[in-house]
C-alpha cells in the first residue's frame, strides 16, 4: 500500500470549522479599510527571485535562508512571495500609480511563505492582510495606520491585550554614522559577540541590537544609542506621530531596540505585541520606507506601510475566548421534503425564498430519507428553523415550520406568505 499524501510542514489546511472565524475576521478588516479610504490590491503569489533580493536586502534572515526559491521551465529564478511590501511597490511602479505624487493608500491579503522552523504562530505558509501608503510623508499618515489598528483591536475585542512598541530608525544617513560607531565598539569587544552576531557585524549591524543572546545583549548595554544619532528630520516626524497617538489616547512604549528584521525601513518602526502566545508575540510589525521606490528603480517615493500575521491574530482571538458565538451558525433554514411529489414542490419554494430573502441561508435536503432522518440533518446543521413538505402539507399547500432552538410552537404556514413568515422569524431570532 503506498503512503498516504500529506500536506507539506508547516503549510495548513484550514478547515471548515475554522473558516466561519476567518470570514470574519477577514471581513471586519475589510470593512474597517473601506471606512479609511484604502483600496484593495492583488498581486501574483510568484516574482522573479531579484525582486526580492533586491528589496529585502541580500543579508536578511529572509533572502538569506527563508525563501522557497525554485527555477521554473524557462530556466528563470522564481520565488513565492515571503512577504507583500516588495510585489505591491513593483506592482505600484509596473502600473504607474505613484506618478506624479500621487497619493495611494493599498491594501493585500493572501499567504506568504518562508522556510522557517514551524511551531505555534509560525508556518511556512501563512496569511497576511498589509497596507501600504505611498506619498504622504508625513506622520499624520503613520499615526492613521496605528490608530486603524487600535479601532481594530478594539472591533476584534483583543484591545486590553497587545502593546504598541515604537522606534524611530532615523534617515539612511543618520543610520550611517550611527552603524558606523557600533560596529567600532562591537570590533573592539569581537570575543564577546555570538556567532551570527559576528556574522552580522560587517553584513547587517542594527540587527545585532535585537540579538537573543543574554551576552550580546549585556554587551549593548553600554553601546552608543540610535536616538542619539537621530537627524533633525527624524527627531521632528517621530515627535509628531507621538503627539498625534497622545491626541488619539493610544499607548505606547519607546523600544530603543526595535530594529525589524527588513533593510527597507527608515524612521518610523512599530509592532504590535502581545504575551499571550508565547514566544510568536508579534501580530502586526511595520514602518516607514522611504527609500524603497527609488532602490527598486522607481522617482523618489515616499513609503509607510504595515503586515499584521492572520494566523497569529486568530490564535489571540481564541485564547482571549472573543470568537462571536453566531459566527458558527452557517445555516439559517432547512428544508426537508419527504417522498419525491414533495421534492418537486420544494424546487421552486426554496427558490422563492432565496429570491424573496436576501441572504438567506437555506439548504435543501439532498438525499431523501425518512422524516425523522430529515429532520436529524436539520438539526445537526445548526439551522434555526426546519420547514417540512410530507403528503399532508402537499395536499393542503402549507409547509410545516419548527423552531429548532426553542423559538416557539411548531406551525402549518402557506405557501403564498412563507417568505414574509420567515423573514419576521429570522429577525426576531
Ligand atoms: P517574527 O519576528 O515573528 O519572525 P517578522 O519580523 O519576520 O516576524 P514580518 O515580516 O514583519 O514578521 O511580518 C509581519 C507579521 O507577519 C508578523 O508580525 C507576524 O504576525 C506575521 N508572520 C511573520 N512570519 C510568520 C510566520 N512564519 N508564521 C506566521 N506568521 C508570521
Ligand atoms: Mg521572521
Amino acid at each position: 500500500m503506498s503512503k498516504p499524501l500529506q500536506a507539506i510542514r508547516g503549510m495548513n489546511d484550514i478547515l471548515p470549522e475554522q473558516t466561519p472565524l476567518w470570514r470574519y475576521f477577514e471581513a471586519t478588516v475589510a470593512g474597517l479599510l473601506d471606512g479609511y479610504g484604502y483600496r484593495q490590491i492583488r498581486m501574483p503569489i510568484v516574482e522573479f527571485t531579484e525582486l526580492f533580493k533586491r528589496s529585502i536586502g541580500e543579508v536578511t534572515d529572509i533572502v538569506e535562508k527563508e525563501m522557497y526559491t525554485f527555477e521554473d521551465r524557462n530556466g528563470d529564478s522564481l520565488t513565492l512571495r515571503p512577504e507583500g511590501t516588495a510585489a505591491c511597490v513593483r506592482a505600484v511602479l509596473e502600473h504607474g500609480l505613484s506618478g506624479g505624487g500621487q497619493t495611494q493608500k493599498l491594501w493585500y491579503i493572501g499567504p506568504m511563505f518562508r522556510h522557517e522552523r514551524p511551531q505555534k504562530g509560525r508556518y511556512r505558509q501563512f496569511h497576511q492582510i498589509g497596507l501600504e501608503v505611498f506619498n504622504l510623508p508625513g506622520p499624520d499618515i503613520d499615526a492613521e495606520l496605528i490608530m486603524l489598528t487600535w479601532r481594530l483591536w478594539k472591533l476584534l475585542g483583543i484591545g486590553d491585550a497587545v502593546t504598541l512598541e515604537l522606534n524611530s530608525l532615523g534617515t539612511s544617513e543618520a543610520r550611517a554614522v550611527y552603524r558606523g560607531e557600533l560596529v567600532e565598539y562591537l570590533t573592539a569587544r569581537i570575543d564577546q559577540l555570538d556567532e551570527d552576531s559576528r556574522r552580522r557585524l560587517s553584513s547587517n549591524p542594527l540587527r545585532i541590537l535585537d540579538s537573543k543572546s543574554p551576552q550580546t545583549q549585556a554587551l549593548l548595554v553600554d553601546a552608543p544609542k540610535l536616538e542619539n544619532y537621530l537627524d533633525e528630520e527624524s527627531r521632528v516626524h517621530f515627535a509628531g506621530l507621538k503627539a498625534r497617538l497622545d491626541a488619539a489616547g493610544i499607548p505606547y512604549v519607546i523600544n530603543p531596540k526595535l530594529v525589524r528584521g527588513l533593510d527597507y525601513y527608515s524612521k518610523t518602526v512599530f509592532e504590535w505585541v502581545t504575551d499571550k502566545l508565547g514566544a510568536q508575540g508579534t501580530v502586526c510589525a511595520g514602518g516607514r520606507y522611504d527609500g524603497l521606490v527609488e532602490q527598486m528603480g522607481g522617482k523618489p517615493t515616499t513609503g509607510v506601510g504595515f503586515a499584521m500575521g492572520i494566523e497569529r491574530l486568530l490564535l489571540l482571538i481564541e485564547t482571549l475566548d472573543k470568537v462571536p458565538a453566531e459566527i458558527a451558525r452557517t445555516v439559517d433554514v432547512y428544508l426537508c421534503a419527504i417522498g419525491e411529489a414533495a421534492e418537486l414542490a420544494a424546487i421552486p419554494l426554496a427558490e422563492q425564498l432565496r429570491d424573496k430573502i436576501p441572504g438567506l441561508r437555506l439548504q435543501v435536503n439532498a438525499g431523501a430519507g425518512s422524516f425523522k432522518s430529515q429532520l436529524k440533518k436539520a438539526d445537526k446543521s445548526g439551522a434555526l428553523f426546519a420547514l417540512v413538505i410530507g403528503e399532508d402539507e402537499l395536499a393542503q399547500q402549507v409547509v410545516g415550520c419548527k423552531p429548532l432552538r426553542g423559538q416557539g410552537e411548531q406551525n402549518s404556514i402557506a405557501w403564498d406568505v412563507l417568505a414574509e413568515h420567515l423573514a419576521t422569524s429570522l429577525k426576531q431570532a
